[in-house]
Formats: structure tokens, sequence, C-alpha cells
């Protein structure tokens, strides 16, 4: 291997040490849940998981995995069209367009992978693309990776009156798709699906809603983002995961018509030269979202507590972002302060996680608390207490 290579690669690895941006693993023991057992720390409460209902080490999920890996085996050693499409995929698809209420849905191993998948396979020459400037990593490079001659544009956050010149200058292109969020899970704040939508209508556009952050977690069923605005059936496309509230593990899916999914299994590339998903992950899929459904009151005790964690951090004198999701960012100042911050919380006992440049600019570095079902009030309580004293002292 080249030599100059690992040098310039160690001394930037050195750069980000010394800058204190250096990401280093930390190991959990066990289970993910609403504390853990952390290598060299002890028993800490999390906070900086997407495990939102609780769902990671729900015990019927993990049975379900455990009874698929007892029929169907490990794995399915292939990609979908070739031999990788078991029974349980299948259930697992339709329960997910059942639950979008969409014609079909299409999984992925990942919402990475569905969102890199989806847009090279259904745009072509001169379709345009408009995507929200804070949109997910994913979204960013499955609308890079579209074929020459797409026009990719980007609207300012939330920014209705930007999207609305933008659609407008595109009145004369094949096709127009409005591409973003429902959570923006830097900020907690929500995508304004109803008048996206509306726009959309009066554009002639789609609607592409990616919901990671908000499936499980908003709307009176956990529908997510667009059954919070009362608009699940004006959305066209839907993409998210199966690792966030829902407690598969891994996995993401693409839901909507089915020239949409079809035209997916046809053409989409990850979907084509990537494994399937493991049959067990799938099971476990299928009973997360049973769960879903069974349980909207954990939904709703989920709401209360993210709120009740705003207000109380507000109380405090703290200034959490405003927002409805279970991401409450506390914006901290230089990128320095939220590592040491972070550092300062584990101490304490809390584990959540700091971000500063170049995820967020500078000056608006930030500790993620991310509220869970699983948690509760006294742990909440600690949490907003230790920061309100580590605050106070530096
Ligand atoms: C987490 C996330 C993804 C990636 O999901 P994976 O299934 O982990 O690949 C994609 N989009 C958004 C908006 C996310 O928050």
């Amino acid at each position: 291997m080249s030599k100059a290579l690992l040098k310039r690669l160690g001394a930037a690895l050195e750069t980000a040490e010394a800058e204190g941006t250096y990401k280093h693993f930390r190991y959990i023991k066990g289970a993910i849940g609403s504390h853990i057992d952390l290598e060299g720390k002890g028993d800490v409460t999390l906070l900086s998981s997407n495990d939102y209902l609780g769902f990671a080490n729900h015990p019927e999920i993990v049975a379900a995995a455990h009874q698929a890996l007892d029929t169907y085996g490990a794995s399915t050693a292939s990609v979908r069209f070739i031999c990788g499409t078991q029974s349980v995929h299948r259930e697992l698809e339709e329960a997910l367009a059942s639950f979008h209420g969409t014609e079909a849905a299409l999984t992925y191993s990942s919402c990475w992978a569905a969102n890199t998948g989806l847009f090279p396979a259904i745009t072509g020459p001169g379709d345009v693309i408009l995507s929200d400037a804070l949109n997910h990593a994913s979204l960013i490079d499955g609308i890079r990776a579209t074929a020459k001659g797409v026009v990719r544009q980007v609207y300012a956050h939330g920014d209705l009156v930007d999207l609305e010149e933008k659609l407008k200058a595109a009145r004369e292109a094949p096709s127009r798709m409005i591409v973003t969020d429902g959570v923006f899970s830097m900020e907690g704040d929500i995508a304004p699906l109803d008048r996206l939508c509306d726009l959309a209508d009066q554009y002639d556009a789609l609607v592409v809603l990616d919901d990671s952050h908000g499936l499980g977690v908003l709307g009176k069923t956990g529908r997510g983002t667009a059954e919070h605005f009362g608009v699940l059936d004006r959305i066209d496309i839907f993409t998210g995961t199966l690792g966030k509230a829902l407690g598969a593990g891994t996995g993401g899916f693409v839901a909507g018509p089915r020239a949409v999914t079809e035209t997916l299994i046809q053409q989409s590339r990850p979907h084509l030269f990537s494994n399937a998903l493991p049959p067990c992950v799938a099971a476990a899929g299928v009973k997360s979202l049973d769960l879903l459904l069974a349980h909207p009151e954990r939904v709703a005790g989920l709401q209360e507590k993210a709120a009740w964690f705003r207000g109380y951090l507000k109380d405090l004198g703290l200034q959490p972002l405003a927002g409805e999701s279970a991401v409450v960012p506390v914006i901290v100042g230089e990128t320095v302060r939220a590592i040491h911050l972070a550092n300062a919380m584990l101490e304490q006992g809390v584990f959540v996680t700091g971000f500063g440049f170049p995820v967020v600019p500078e000056g608006e570095a930030r500790l993620r608390f991310q509220v869970s079902a699983a948690h509760d009030i006294a742990q909440l309580e600690q949490a907003g207490a230790a920061l309100k004293s580590l605050m106070g002292n530096s």
C-alpha cells in the first residue's frame, strides 16, 4: 500500500484527534434500552439511541426473530430477484404497504440503500428533484446518483417560498418531485407537509417523504409526520427504516405505487446487487409493526415524555430547540464545548451525543437528546439536572 496515502490518512486522524472531533467507539456490553452497561463506565442512562418505542430489545420481537431463524435459517444467501425472497419478505412488505396505505412496499437492507436506490431508478432526463437543504445524507447521495440530465435543486430548509419559485421555474419539466425528511434529525423539527402537499397539487409534483425519525413517533397511531398533518393519503412515496422506532435492527423500505416498487425491482441497483434482508430481521420487522399497531398508547406516552422533557429543560433555563418530535437538541455553542459537555454528562451517568462542526454550523454545536417511551421521568429529570449544573459551571 502507498506509504504516502497512509501518511496522509494518519495526519488527518491526528488533526481530528487534536481538534477533538475524532469519533471513538464506545462498547456496550448488553442490549440497548433506557439504560445500558457501557464498558468502562458501568450502568448509564441512554439518551442517544433511536430506540424511540423501546422495541430494540422487546421480548416479543426477539422471540419472532428467534422463530424465524428456526424456520428460515440465518441467511438468504442471495439478492432478492435470484433466490433471496422468502415468504416472510412478502409478509413484511404487505404489512408496510398496509401501514402506509400504499399499493405496495419493497424492502432494502437499510434505508440508506433504499434512498440511494430509489432516485436513480425512477428519474429520467429533464425530471426535476427539489430537495430540502437539511435532508439526510442518504437522500443527498441518492439524488446525486441520478443520471446526467436529471435536474437536482436544493430549496432552503422548510422554505415554501423558495420551493414554490423553484416549482414554478420547473413547470415545463417532464416531472417534478419534492423530497423531504419528515423529522430532521439534527434539529428535531418537522417538515410542513400539509403545505408541501398543497404546493405539490398546485404544481403537479410528487412528494417523497423519508420519515425515518417520524415513524412510530408522530401521529395518533405512530404513522409518522404525514399522520401528524393528516396527509397520509397525499404522500406519493414513503421511505423509512426498520432500525429506529421499529426494532428489526436494520432494513429499510420504499412504500408507494406499484409502478414504483416494480420499477425498483427491475432497476434499482442496491436491490439488484446486494443481499436481501435476513429472514430473522424481516420477521422482527413484521412483529414491530404488529406491536406498534396494537399499542398506540406507547406512541402517546412517548409524545408526552418528549413534550415534558422539552418543558422541563426550559424550566431549568436551558434552551432546547422547539419541536414535536422525540429529538431534543440543546444548543451549547462551540464544537469543543459540546464534546466537553457530552464527556462530562457521561461521568454523571448520562450517555448523550454532542454534535459539532461540520455536522452542524460552527457556533451551533449541540447535545442531542433522544427520548424513548422506555425512559421514566426520573431518568429524564436526572439528565436535565446534570446538564443544568454542568452548563452553569462552564
Ligand atoms: C437514519 C436515517 C436513514 C438511514 O437509515 P438506515 O436504515 O440506518 O440506513 C435514512 N434517512 C433518514 C432520514 C434517517 O434518519
